[in-house]
């Protein structure tokens, strides 16, 4: 099995924003807000709204609740609306880092 290229270093979970803070091998520092990883879900019930052209509109306020380590591969994330089905391989979660980051501390 390949090994991603990009695993992190320190991962916080930020219960009173309901925010993800990940620190990357390479030394990228990004905070990921939750409403931006909850529309980035890739499980099968979100890829077929998505395929159906349905929008995925996160609730206002969604936090993160819960994460759960997937093995050296990701992490799968529970969602304040009671969404818990998306696994976020470490190299999609990068990504999305660049994407949705916040703020970035060099
Ligand atoms: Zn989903």
């Amino acid at each position: 099995m390949a090994t991603s290229a990009v695993w992190p270093l320190d991962i916080v979970l930020h219960e009173a924003s309901g925010q993800l803070e990940v620190l990357w091998n390479d030394g990228l520092h990004y905070t990921l807000d939750a409403s931006g990883l909850r529309a980035a879900c890739r499980c099968a019930a979100c890829e077929s709204l998505r395929r159906a052209g349905t929008p995925l509109v996160p609730a206002a306020g969604i936090a993160l609740t819960l994460l759960r380590p997937v093995g050296e591969f990701g992490l799968q994330l529970c969602f304040s609306d009671g969404h818990d089905r998306g696994i976020y391989p470490w190299s999609y979660l990068h990504e999305l880092s660049s994407i949705l980051s916040l703020q970035t501390t060099p």
